[in-house]
């Protein structure tokens, strides 16, 4: 490949996505770079070449459970501050999943104090693809649109189906079911 810094730049990229976990056709569709380029990279990376297999299609798994709700939400509101600072939608991504994730750490796993990282790559990649540029999320398999909408409690934005109008988070719905547990936070 012919050596330019913008295709500098994406080879480190396509590096950094590939030691987190992306596969060759996530790497390719996020940097920029050649899926045969991507496919190098992965070879000489993990030694292996690229598992073959769908990528994430669906926004219900985001929905599923309460910390994945929140970690895809505070991705999602990282990416949205990167696109406002004037970042591509590529270089928004990949600079949100960069703090993403070292906010949860490194993947030593032996860390137990250390919050579990839910969204690999692939499923950070597929969000924020989705996401469009009104953060109000088509969800063709649920039937409606998911949003990241603030709590009325907290003010914290998080993935929601984009009807709730008095939304509520998780981490306040169970604070509001148990009084003390929420006074003491
Ligand atoms: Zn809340």
């Amino acid at each position: 490949m012919k050596e330019t810094p913008v295709s500098r730049m994406r080879i480190q990229q396509a590096r950094m996505l590939c030691l987190m976990g992306a596969r060759a056709v996530t790497i390719a569709a996020a940097t920029g770079i050649r899926p045969t380029d991507a496919r190098a990279i992965y070879k000489e990376i993990h030694g292996t070449v690229s598992p073959p297999g769908q990528t994430p299609h669906s926004l219900e798994w985001y929905l599923e459970r309460p910390a994945r709700r929140l970690q895809a939400s505070l991705l999602l509101k990282l990416y949205f501050l990167c696109i406002q600072s004037g970042y591509s939608t590529q270089q928004a991504f990949i600079a949100a999943y960069d703090v993403y994730w070292n906010i949860y750490g490194a993947a030593d796993t032996s860390k137990r104090q250390q919050s579990e990282r839910l969204i690999d790559p692939e499923r950070g990649f597929y969000l924020v693809k989705r996401a469009g540029s009104f953060g109000a999320l088509s969800a063709p398999g649920v039937g409606e649109a998911i949003a990241a909408l603030p709590c009325r409690s907290c003010g914290l934005e998080i993935l929601s189906p984009a009807h709730e109008a008095a939304f509520v988070c998780p981490q306040c719905a169970s604070g509001f079911q148990n009084p003390g547990h929420r006074l003491r936070a």
